[in-house]
């Protein structure tokens, strides 16, 4: 053999050679593979939904975890009681499985360039069109802004207000009204499926490489965005600031928001502002389209229309969050880490489950697998689930600040020294189909291997993309492999993401069981292989605030996956 390599590797290119001289190198245990797979994915055969609650098919115990995350505690909105609660609960079952360093690490909003993050949830919502007849509105109150201290009953007026020559029409026309802020949605007839798994083809669209920056958003069109990026950046921030009160200031009653995306009953949302003192923000919802499109035509149409909504929220003041942190001790080489995760947190519209609620489970199921099977790893293997991440990845930049590395300097730690690894879901409910290597082209012929052993159940594309807006960013962004998993579509775009139908029923169990042994075996190969996984070279000091990924150019009411 040791003669025959060499010889082979002649007649091949230096790439692929290399790619052979790891693979021959990288060695996975596939007795523990086999062990992590009984143990989660022993079923006996049956297929089925969801199992009921703490009803989880023979082994896993993932869709139990879901459970009480979602339906149980949830939502959990970043520093909400729900949030501290579910923290609470997941402390209390990651020591009964016996877990080591169990705890709420606490890290501060107070400083956050967006405002800093107060506790807020919704205590009652009723809302109906009562003129000129009646008809119920499904509506949720967005983040962070006031009740109506009462019922109000108010008339309709259409306003969108996305330059100064709008603010200039609409000055003085709306006090003591219900104003409607969106343009009119175009709900054109759906004829593509509401989910989608990747087809074979569609994952190995995702292999090339040279790729132009992969998962980019693109900008916000329309005329908002054009009126935008005609001024300087200094009118902009002006106009923004404007934009920010300029309902309040006008007297308006309450706003109302609605977009495409948001029909069928469902409604996509995000948080209204943090500046300045956020229990000053205007009552505001988000609305289904249809019933948004009924009442906005009706105002076309000059038929006066009436609404009637009574909201009450609630803030709590205390601003500090938290990330729950879990330990499995690493026998050889303790001081050396190995990290999973996800965000804890979510949006308030549904209870959470597909964003992220899945990863989270899924990251507490990998500590679960490894912890009940006794497998003996050298590194330490510890999960993170994240706070704050819709407001920007503020839980896990507060963690890789504070343990590794100050982006803003790119001063690094003796623990950036002693990292190993760290892998992320955040993309919903679809199991997983490879893995994004971050540009971290040293991984591929490791992360190959480590997917052979996994082939009955995963294809294990890999893509040297980049994808953006979670957590492994964080990681990446001062120069420690982090990385993301691929992860099929499911209905995350057309239904659950930040949407009030992220519930339970949306996840599928079994592809919450695929990822958990795909990721514990990433996890327990990386934490035993010879080597830290290789990293890219150290990025240059980024600003504070900047360097995001073209984000927040545009102040997006919503960050984050
Ligand atoms: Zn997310």
């Amino acid at each position: 053999m040791h003669l025959k390599i060499p010889v082979f590797c002649l007649a091949l290119t230096a790439g692929i050679s290399a790619l052979l001289y790891a693979q021959q190198q990288e060695h996975v245990d596939l007795n523990v593979i086999h062990k992590i797979k009984v143990a989660e994915l022993s079923t006996g055969g049956g297929r089925g939904g969801p199992p009921a609650p703490g009803a989880d098919r023979a082994g896993s115990k993932v869709m139990d975890t879901m459970w009480y995350l979602t339906d149980r505690y949830g939502p959990r909105l970043t520093n909400s009681p729900q949030f501290r609660a579910a923290g609470e609960w997941a402390v209390g079952r990651l020591k009964e499985w016996g877990l080591s360093n169990v705890h709420l690490e606490k890290w501060a909003t107070k400083d956050v360039p967006s405002g800093p993050i107060p506790g807020w949830e919704i205590k009652g919502y009723s809302g109906a069109m009562v003129e000129p007849t009646y008809m119920p509105i499904i509506a949720v109150p967005v983040a962070w802004t006031q009740g109506t201290n009462g019922p109000v009953t108010a008339e309709v007026v259409m306003a969108t207000v996305a330059s100064p020559a709008d603010m200039e029409k609409f000055h003085g026309k709306l006090k003591g009204k219900i104003v409607f802020t969106s343009a009119i949605p175009d709900l054109t007839f759906p004829t593509s499926p509401l989910g989608t798994r990747y087809t074979p083809e569609q994952l190995a669209d995702l292999i090339p490489e040279l790729l132009p920056g992969g998962g980019g958003r693109g900008g916000r069109g329309g005329r908002g965005g054009a009126a935008l990026a005609d001024m300087t950046p200094e009118e902009r921030t002006a106009f923004q600031a404007k934009q920010r009160t300029f309902f309040k200031d006008e007297g308006a009653v309450m706003t109302v928001q609605a977009d495409p995306r948001g029909q069928s009953g469902t409604l996509f949302g995000g948080g209204a502002p943090r500046q300045g003192d956020p229990t000053t923000n205007l009552p505001q919802i988000s609305m289904t389209a249809e019933h948004y499109n009924r009442i906005a035509r009706l105002v076309e149409h000059k038929v006066p229309v009436k609404l009637t909504f009574d909201i009450k929220t609630e803030f709590t003041p205390d601003t500090d969050s938290f990330n729950v942190i879990a330990e499995i001790p690493g026998t050889t080489k303790a001081d050396e880490v190995v990290m999973v995760g996800g965000h804890f947190d979510s949006w308030h519209y549904g209870t959470g489950a597909t964003d992220n609620a899945a990863g989270s489970a899924v990251a507490m199921e990998v500590m679960r697998i490894l912890k009940t099977q006794n497998l003996k790893m050298n590194r330490t293997v510890r999960m993170a689930l994240w706070g704050g991440e819709e407001e920007g990845l503020l839980g896990s930049a507060a963690y890789v600040k504070e343990h590794f590395a100050d982006p803003a300097t790119m001063k690094t730690t003796t623990q950036h020294d002693k990292f190993a690894g760290y892998f992320n879901i955040d993309n919903g409910t679809g199991r997983i189909g490879g893995i994004y290597l971050q540009g971290n082209e040293m991984v591929r012929p490791i992360f190959e291997t480590w997917f052979a052993a996994l082939k009955d159940l995963t294809p294990g594309v890999i893509t040297i993309r980049d994808t953006g807006g979670t957590d492994h960013q964080s990681y990446d962004r001062v120069g420690l492999p982090g990385f993301q998993f691929i992860q099929d579509p499911m209905d995350y775009n057309s239904r659950t993401h930040h949407s009030n139908m992220d519930m339970y029923d949306r996840i599928q169990a079994q592809d919450l069981e695929q990822m958990a042994v795909i990721e514990a075996a990433f996890v327990y190969n990386a934490a035993t292989r010879p080597d830290k996984l290789p990293r890219k070279e150290l990025p240059p000091p980024s600003p504070p605030n900047g360097g995001r990924g073209g984000r927040g150019a545009v102040a997006a009411p919503t960050a984050g996956n």
